[in-house]
């Protein structure tokens, strides 16, 4: 569904994506992992049009949108949860999710909600919740949910489990695997390695700007080399 080639980008004359190609297949939880400025957060944007890659194409179904504006990839349905979350926070939760559909008919907005509150119970309960009073793991909840409620035909999601509690990290990669089976495909930006691996079908290592090696997640989790640079193993 979506193929990255030879994709290069950063900031001003500074490149920090050196030719990096990736794909994420329908049905699929694709993570890329990797140190701390590694490039993750930088291919996110150039994915999503945020920054313009300065070689190499970005294709989403079929289509080349590596020269197309934000708002259009968001509205072909690539759709990106920044890792600041970006919710409104003196607004309830239910004002917060009703702002991701905003633009979709009355009737649709009511059938997204329901399939989010199944997804996230939390939500449901916490519905007139001021959402900036909410723990990190909710607020979490709350910006995938916000995101699901436009309607994506590909999530993706950077560093989701950042300044979690374990239990809760789980819980929001659990959501991940959900979100896949609901036929929404993920790519997944971690530094959580181990966790992240766990639960994608395939990922990409990223080392300084390039692909380091890919594989399936369990391949890349018996990996000596992730092993010991990743996992602290
Ligand atoms: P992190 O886990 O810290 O988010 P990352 O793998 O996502 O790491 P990026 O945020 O993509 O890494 O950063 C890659 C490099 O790009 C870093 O050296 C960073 O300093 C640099 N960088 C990031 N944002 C900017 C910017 N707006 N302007 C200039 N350089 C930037």
């Amino acid at each position: 569904m979506l193929t990255v080639e030879g994709l290069c980008a950063g900031y001003g004359r500074l490149n920090i994506l050196h030719e990096i190609s990736l794909t994420v297949g329908a049905g699929e939880i694709v993570a890329l992992v990797g140190a701390n400025g590694a490039g993750k957060t930088t291919a996110l944007r150039a994915v999503s049009g945020l920054i313009r890659p300065t070689r190499g194409a970005v294709r989403f179904d079929g289509a080349a949108v590596h020269t197309a504006r934000p708002d259009r990839i968001v509205r072909a349905g690539l759709v990106q949860v920044a890792e600041e979350r970006r919710l409104f926070g003196p607004l309830t939760v239910l004002e917060n999710l009703q702002m991701g559909a905003y633009a979709r008919p009355a009737g649709e907005r009511a059938a997204r909600l329901d399939e989010v509150f199944e997804l996230f119970p939390i939500l449901a309960e916490r519905r007139r919740q001021i959402a900036e009073t909410m723990s990190g793991g909710q607020q979490q909840m709350l910006a995938i949910g916000r995101a699901l409620m436009s309607r994506p035909r590909l999530l993706m999601l950077d560093e989701p489990s950042i300044g979690l509690a374990p239990k809760l990290v789980q819980a929001v990669l659990d959501a991940v695997r959900r979100i896949r089976d609901t036929g929404v495909p993920v790519l997944l930006v971690e530094q959580n390695a181990a966790q992240a691996l766990a639960v994608s079908d395939r990922a990409y290592v990223l080392e300084s700007g390039t692909i380091a090696l890919s594989g399936t997640g369990e391949e890349l989790l018996h990996d000596d080399r992730v092993r010991q640079t990743y996992l602290g193993l």
